[in-house]
């Protein structure tokens, strides 16, 4: 066939097939098993959130292209929320991009900022996403390995990595999928680092209202980060509107206006009523994020003991709504072939960790489960896995 003689995929795509979290959700609903995989809640947010969402649908606000950057009224809500949980101000004028999820955010970021050669380095186990935007771009990503039990990042390692090619450091904090968070000590190195070696920093922080020890330290808001710094969140996990795909990047205006130029030419805009609806979100009182914490506190403590029970070795997450396990005490090493009998042996389905390992040692036998479910779904789960045990 004309055309047809080199491979259809971009080399650059080599490998990045199918997500992991598209492979085993598929899983889950061809077996009809207890879906711990891929994160997204079983309950919807706020009843006042949808409804804000139907108004704004009804009375036709968002139903035509909103603004290139997101709608005021967004860009506003959202920099009200950083000054009011961090302290931090952006112009929501020229400093604030609303973007399709933190998944373009991420995107964006990469295309804006890099070039073919340049190093990026990032937590390993990486967030799926981070690998192949850094992959479509040209770049190389260079894994800081965060290792079991504590996953706490080796800062003289991060020293030792970066150089002159070194363009940024992509930090996600509360991590997926380790759970681990940045204490403000390790914020403060890594800042230092990232002035010392003159890098960009991206922070992912969509967990930013799931931590369950300390609580979350924005690194821009560390002195001399601000103008170096790109922050994104997103409405997904924090509201659990993961289906509505609103999300955002925070930075001085010259990086804003770097992302928004790569930005414009992937979704240009997105989710226009939507963007209403997160805009009145942003703004629930501080008693829905504190209950929002600590009901997936209970979640997490719930599913913790039910896996312990069955018999893996669990790292308690300090923040995210994800658990990894190691699965050796039952003797096995591979996580990926355990989850995918999972769903025959047990009925449910879980993500091995092991595909976000550039070193396939490492992470071989990682197994992550979700806990973002209704309390009665992960007993289930948990009942069910007992039978690991027969
Ligand atoms: N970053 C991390 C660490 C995530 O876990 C996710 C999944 N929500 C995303 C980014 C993507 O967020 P969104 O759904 O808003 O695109
Ligand atoms: N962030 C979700 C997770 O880690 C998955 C989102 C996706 O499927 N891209 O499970």
């Amino acid at each position: 066939m004309a055309g047809m003689t080199r491979p259809l995929l971009n080399r650059r795509l080599d490998g990045f097939g199918t997500t992991i979290f598209a492979e085993m959700s598929a899983l889950a609903t061809r077996t009809g098993s207890v879906n711990l995989g891929q994160g997204f809640p079983d309950t919807d947010g706020p009843e006042e959130v949808r409804e804000a969402a139907v108004r704004a649908l009804r009375d036709g606000r968002g139903n035509q292209y909103p603004p290139g950057p997101g709608i005021p009224e967004l860009r506003t809500a959202i920099s009200d929320h950083q000054r009011r949980f961090y302290d931090l101000s952006f112009d929501p004028d020229t400093e604030i991009l609303v973007t399709a999820g933190a998944t373009e955010a991420i995107a964006a970021s990469m295309l804006a900022l890099l070039e073919p050669g340049d190093e990026v380095i990032a937590f390993e186990p990486f967030y799926d996403s981070y690998a192949a935007c850094i992959a479509m771009t040209g770049a190389k990503r260079v894994p800081l390995t965060l290792r079991a039990p504590s996953f706490r990042p080796d800062l003289e390692e991060l020293r030792a990595l970066i150089n002159s090619k070194t363009r940024l450091l992509l930090l996600n904090s509360p991590h997926n999928p380790t759970g681990m968070v940045l204490t403000a000590e390790e914020l403060r190195v890594i800042a230092a680092l990232a002035i010392e070696y003159d890098v960009l920093v991206v922070t992912d922080e969509v967990y930013e209202h799931v931590v369950f020890e300390g609580s979350h330290h924005p690194i821009a808001a560390l002195p001399g980060m601000r103008e170096r710094t790109i922050s994104l969140s997103s409405a997904g996990k924090t509201f659990s509107f993961t289906g509505w795909k609103v999300g955002w990047a925070m930075a001085d205006a010259p990086l804003i206006t770097a992302v928004r130029t790569a930005k414009q030419y992937l979704t240009y805009v997105s989710a226009g009523p939507f963007q209403y609806a997160v805009a009145e979100a942003l703004r629930l009182p501080d008693a829905y994020f504190a209950e929002f914490r600590a009901g997936l506190r209970r979640k997490r403590d719930l599913l913790d003991e039910g896996l312990r029970g069955a018999g893996f070795e669990v790292y308690e997450p300090q923040g995210t709504y994800f658990i990894t396990t190691d699965i050796a005490p039952f003797g096995e090493k591979d996580a990926y072939a355990f989850c995918r009998s999972l769903p025959e042996r047990c009925g449910v389905v879980a993500v091995p960790n092991s595909v976000f390992y550039d070193d396939p040692d490492v992470g071989h036998s990682q197994v992550r489960f979700t806990f973002c479910k209704k309390e009665d779904v992960l007993q289930e789960a948990a009942a069910r896995l007992q039978r690991l045990r027969a």
